[in-house]
């Protein structure tokens, strides 16, 4: 459902991320990990079609993202790091708003704005504005607002931003339900998320892809069987050449 192909992207001198490819099936969750500054947010948003690579390809269900901007958008639910929420807005009319804005009408929109409210636990909030939601809360409104359509695929750009461990294990949850039919990509820098969450991951670091797998098979592959993720995470930094520029 998502497949990359070797996708390059350049800010100038610098190369963001560098020549990465992976694909993600349905009926899995892959995490996303790396330090900041990694290039994670850069793959999300050329998957999510906001910006080009500068080489190389990304594509949705065989679509490639620069071709077809508005059919993957279509099958994407994607939550960015930094999602504008109208502060003044009511919970409930805010999501009202991007649910239309999405296209949905009548009895699709409805049943959409159900699921999401549902499965993001948003019920507590729906008269509140925006602006006096707490971090958590304003979080798992991003994520209902990537959801509200419906979308076989999901890109979450640290979805458990901000959130309490109360709330990262709710999120957990929901994101666990969510797996059936689904893809999901999401980003972390939290090792825990990962453990907690991913049938496989995909470590990046400075841009480049440095594993892909199973954290038991990564860490066996890399000659130090039944290590964690971040003792995996720090030998493939150590034994990767660093990065051109
Ligand atoms: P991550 O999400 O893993 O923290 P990013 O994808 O945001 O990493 O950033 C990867 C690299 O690209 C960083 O060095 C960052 O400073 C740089 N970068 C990201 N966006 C831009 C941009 N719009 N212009 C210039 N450099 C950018
Ligand atoms: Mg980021």
């Amino acid at each position: 459902m998502i497949k990359v192909e070797s996708a390059t992207r350049r800010y100038g001198q610098l190369t963001a991320v560098d020549r990465v490819s992976f694909e993600v099936n349905k009926n899995e969750i892959v995490g996303f990990v790396g330090p900041n500054g990694a290039g994670k947010s850069t793959m999300l948003k050329m998957l999510s079609t906001f910006i080009h690579p500068t080489e190389g390809r990304v594509l949705i269900d065989d679509l490639d993202a620069v071709e077809h901007p508005l059919a993957v958008r279509r099958r994407i639910g994607y939550l960015a790091g930094d999602t504008p929420l109208y502060q003044e807005m009511r919970v409930e009319k805010f999501l009202r708003f991007i649910a239309r804005a999405r296209g949905l009408e009548g009895e699709a929109l409805e049943d959409g704005l159900a699921t999401a409210i549902d499965l993001c636990g948003l019920a507590p909030v729906l008269k509140q504005r925006v602006k006096e939601c707490s971090t958590g809360f304003r979080q798992r409104i991003g994520l209902a607002t990537a959801l509200v359509h419906d979308p076989p695929i999901l890109l979450l750009d640290e979805p458990t931003h901000g959130f309490d461990p109360m709330q990262v294990i709710a999120f957990r949850d929901t994101l666990r339900s969510l797996r059936d039919d689904r893809a999901i990509l999401f980003s972390t820098h939290i090792i825990g998320d990962v453990e907690a969450l991913s049938d496989r991951v995909l470590i990046i670091h400075h841009g480049r892809l440095l594993g892909d797998g199973r954290v038991e098979d990564l860490a066996r592959e890399a000659g130090i069987p039944g290590a964690d993720l971040e003792e995996v995470f720090a030998h493939l930094v150590r034994t990767t050449a660093p990065a051109h520029v």
